[in-house]
């Protein structure tokens, strides 16, 4: 039988950041494993034949509002400053994502775009983010017609694509990530710092491995080793229903599939992501040289078609948030609960549809939950 101090399953970044921590802090050994052939988890990108930084579990971005993630990733990482552009392609032409005081000029007549813009700044406030499901409880006939016009157009089928259900039935929470933008910024994100690290994700992450007490074993997936293996810690960044063996139920994901194309053009689209809410299969296409603002005459594209999850197929990509799933993983969490020692976290362990800062911050909260008191 093996015996390590801590094992954290999953070499992402939530992995990443604990093994990091415990490592550097605690001076403790840590065994880190992951059934992939690689580390990065969903953040992992690699070169392409091209040349080109290719992210393989599309497109990513860090953005955050705090100081102290962003310190913290600095010391493993330079950053090459990025402000994600989207465009949607609707009726035929591109328009301004999110859907903002521009967009209302792509999409309307001049003197229809500025009655619906003085009343958005009336209403709202210039620089205010309307979430489109509010916008749609308007009472004012105008903004009905606006809030019926970007549902429509840009939200519906898109979230029927992407989740399976209609907005409706969809967490708010998730619709607001891309609310309506009262002002001419058309920057994708808001946050304070806004960058991809300039030799790229993986290489971060493998800096943050890069200690003499972390050892890494990838394709090495948990139930392969969990039966001749003893840890005093574990840190578990799977799914929770699978670590549970499904006791209680499968929980529901959704999943991706991406296709990446090289293109013999300098450029494909006039920005990083454009979005197809109608009409395809697919959600959106990327195209990657624009991230590292790499110059190289052709181009590389990934298209994304959302999927139904199905176990041993395909990735568990996004949780799918609504009451049921809430209440299916507060069981599991309760589950949790009673094995000292172990440690849920990340996207899959805390059934969250986290960003990386949340999830860089989840995991540095953990490793000060567990810190022994000096
Ligand atoms: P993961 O990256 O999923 O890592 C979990 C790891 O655990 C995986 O490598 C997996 O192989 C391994 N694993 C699981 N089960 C086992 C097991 N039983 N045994 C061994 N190994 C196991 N965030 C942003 O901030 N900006 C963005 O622009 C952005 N874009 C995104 C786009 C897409 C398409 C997706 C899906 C996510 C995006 N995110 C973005 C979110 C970001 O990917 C996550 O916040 C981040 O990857 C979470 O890291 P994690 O370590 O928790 O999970
Ligand atoms: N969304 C949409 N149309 C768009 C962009 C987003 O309907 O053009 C909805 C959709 O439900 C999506 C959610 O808003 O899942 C969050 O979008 P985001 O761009 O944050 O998705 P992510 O990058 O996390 O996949």
């Amino acid at each position: 039988m093996e015996k390590v101090k801590n094992l954290v399953v999953g070499a992402g970044l939530s992995g990443a950041v604990i093994a990091e921590r415990i490592a550097s802090q605690l001076q403790e050994p840590v065994l880190v494993i992951d059934r992939r052939e690689h580390v990065a988890g969903n953040i992992y990108d690699s070169k392409h034949s091209t040349g080109i930084t290719v992210h393989r579990y599309g497109p990513h971005i860090f953005h955050t509002d705090n100081k102290r993630i962003w310190d913290y990733l600095s010391a493993f990482t330079s950053w090459h400053y990025f402000f994600l552009k989207v465009h949607a392609w609707v009726d035929n032409r591109y328009v301004t994502l999110p859907f903002n005081l521009n967009t209302l000029h792509q999409a309307f007549p001049e003197y229809l775009a500025l009655r619906l813009e003085e009343k958005l700044v009336n209403e709202y406030g210039y620089g205010v983010q309307v979430p489109v499901m509010k916008l749609l409880r308007q009472k004012d006939e105008d903004l009905q017609f606006l809030a019926r016009y970007a549902y429509e157009k840009i939200f519906e089928q898109y979230t029927l694509k992407q989740w399976g259900i209609s907005p409706q039935e969809m967490n708010e929470e998730v619709m607001a990530r891309v609310p309506i933008s009262v002002s001419r910024d058309d920057g994708y994100f808001h946050d304070k710092y806004q960058a991809i690290p300039a030799q790229g994700y993986t290489r971060m992450v493998e800096n943050m491995l890069h200690n003499p007490l972390i050892s890494v074993r990838l394709k090495t997936p948990f139930e392969k080793i969990k039966n001749d293996i003893e840890y005093q810690r574990l840190f578990y960044t799977g799914s929770i229903d699978e670590f549970f063996d499904y006791k209680f139920g499968e929980l529901p994901y959704r999943s991706l599939r991406f296709d990446i194309e090289q293109k013999n053009m300098e450029y494909y689209q006039p920005s990083a992501v454009t979005n197809y809410p109608n009409n395809f299969d697919f959600t959106r296409i990327c195209e990657h040289k624009y991230f590292l603002n790499e110059k190289i005459a052709s181009t590389v594209i990934s298209v994304e078609f959302p999927q139904e999850f199905k176990r041993g197929e395909n990735e568990p990509y996004y949780p799918v948030s609504h009451p049921a799933s809430e209440a299916l993983y507060r069981q599991y969490a309760r589950e949790a609960e009673k094995l000292p020692g172990t440690h849920f976290l990340g996207r899959l362990g805390g059934y969250k549809y986290c960003n990386m800062d949340q999830a860089v911050s989840a995991a540095l909260d953990l490793f000060e939950k567990i810190r022994p008191a000096d």
